[in-house]
């Protein structure tokens, strides 16, 4: 099956090809360092990773970007609601710091928590602050190519210059004509037209600019440093569906107006994340950071297991009742692998092993390539481990379970669970026959019955009556454990 991903610029799914060979550039609207991300902010952090991670399983090389908004990002979009204030300087005033250390303080935070969801680091995290002459520069060439003007000091992007405009979000000038004004800035020529520089005295962060003292735009940023990284086109463009308007329309304004070239050809987006069913608000009382959910003890592996469980064009709704679930489903997983590791009950093959993993692989791969189908693919996991632990039960070789456990870590390649790290419950030792023997509680308090049962049967099996040892195991096993044979030990589960 070819690897499909729906464009939002189409609005349909689209096969996906890289422009060249096998090389995917990738561009993630990163964050905006003034406060802690929040788990909305992270599901779309946790989409590109898993997007990026797929295309590592396909056999692409990925070239993956993620800007640091650290100047520029308004409290209000200028276009369509009016003049804000700069979201970092409005956080250092409140706290009273200067902005630079609320950046340097959020950014850090941001950091530690895509590690906590084991979100793989880009190849580069570009900061605004740190691209201003590529910014200034790319301002005028827009300027010199008449998309862009200067007054008073400031310098904004004429719309109506730029005939594609309203493509990816449908909001074309048109329309924007029709719509409700803003408050107008006298100097503009449209109300509608958005700053790529901005000269507000008041502003504590300031550069050097062709037109004075000021400060650059959010849009231009993210079109500046996606091309210096990734080239003037980049394959795919990631952000939540909040980006679409005006952040991307501009990005694409700024870009293609610029180079001429087509800016991006595949544009994804998340859709929001709904917590308790509403949208997510501090008001509410269902604000989450990730630092939240893990004083109150969550693990952050269930934590990334409900964020991109569900699809990521489908609202999904968080709840910590489904993050309880979550917490189960990981625990489900990761009992799994683990019990593979070290099967060593038969010599010899079980032929249903290999046709097991066959269909799970693709079924798997399908549903990836279907549009990332993440809750389908983990559908196929789910029908494997069901198929695998009743083919456990019956017996399977050492090899069969490597076959397995391989697989699953294949999957979690993409699915970044970190299967294969989870070490077996601490085992107590017995002897059985001069040799050291463990067993493995797992998730259960030592059962001193079951104990001697295991030793006997365990005595049974070195002396080769595979029967005797046989009827043990039917004992323990109408006493409600499951016994599942390890190398040197047992694994002792509830039935
Ligand atoms: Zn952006």
């Amino acid at each position: 099956m070819t690897l499909r991903f729906y464009n939002t610029l189409s609005n349909k799914k689209e096969a996906f090809k890289p422009l060249k060979g096998g090389v995917v550039t990738i561009y993630n609207c990163g964050p905006t360092v003034w406060n802690y991300a929040h788990i909305g902010n992270l599901r779309a952090y946790i989409f590109a990773d898993i997007l990026r991670r797929y295309l590592e399983y396909r056999g692409f090389r990925v070239k993956q970007v993620m800007n640091i908004t650290d100047v520029g990002h308004m409290t209000v979009d200028e276009e369509t609601e009016g003049r804000g204030e700069d979201k970092i300087e409005m956080k250092a005033r409140k706290e009273k710091k200067d902005p630079w250390e609320i950046s340097r303080f959020y950014e850090k935070a941001f950091f530690e928590d895509i590690a906590k969801l084991s979100i793989k680091k880009a190849m580069v995290y570009p900061k605004a602050t740190k691209h201003i002459k590529e910014m200034i520069k790319t301002i005028r060439r827009l300027i010199k190519k008449g998309y862009a003007y200067e007054a008073n000091g400031s310098v904004y992007y004429d719309i109506t210059r730029f005939k594609d405009y309203g493509r990816l979000s449908g909001n074309t000038i048109e329309k924007l004509k029709a719509g409700k004004r803003i408050e107008v800035l006298p100097e503009k020529r449209n109300w509608f037209d958005f700053a790529l520089w901005k000269k507000d005295p008041k502003h504590i962060m300031q550069w050097d600019s062709p037109w004075g003292r000021g400060f650059p735009g959010w849009h231009i940023e993210c079109s500046v440093m996606s091309m210096k990284y990734l080239g003037d086109t980049l394959d795919i463009h990631t952000g939540g569906e909040d980006n679409i308007f005006p952040h991307h329309e501009c990005e694409i304004a700024q870009a293609e107006g610029a180079t001429g070239k087509r800016f991006v050809r595949y544009w994804m987006h998340t859709r929001h994340l709904l917590v308790n069913g509403e949208k997510m608000s501090k008001s509410k009382g269902n604000f989450y950071t990730i630092r939240d959910l893990l004083k109150k003890g969550y693990d952050p592996k269930a934590i990334r297991y409900l964020l991109l469980s569900g699809h990521y064009r489908i609202r999904l709704n968080f709840t910590e009742k489904g993050l309880k679930s979550a917490e189960e489903t990981v625990k489900r997983l990761q009992d799994f692998v683990s019990s593979l590791r070290g099967i060593k009950v038969r010599k010899g093959r079980n032929p249903n092993i290999k046709k097991l993993v066959q269909k799970v692989k693709k079924g798997f791969e399908e549903a990836m390539d279907d549009d990332l189908n993440v809750p389908l693919a983990l559908g196929k996991v789910f029908d494997f481990v069901r198929e695998m632990n009743k083919a456990v039960s019956e017996g399977i070789g050492k090899g069969d379970a490597k076959l397995a456990y391989e697989t699953m870590l294949k999957f979690d390649t993409v699915l970044g669970l970190e299967l294969g790290k989870v070490k077996l419950a601490v085992g107590e030792k017995i002897k059985i026959k001069d040799s050291i023997f463990t067993i493995h509680w797992q998730g259960i308090k030592p059962n001193p019955e079951v104990e001697k049962l295991i030793k006997k049967r365990g005595e049974r099996r070195k002396e080769k009556s595979w029967k005797e040892a046989d009827k043990v195991r039917d004992k323990v096993k109408e006493m409600g454990y499951i016994l599942e044979d390890m190398e040197n030990g047992v694994r002792v589960k509830k039935a």
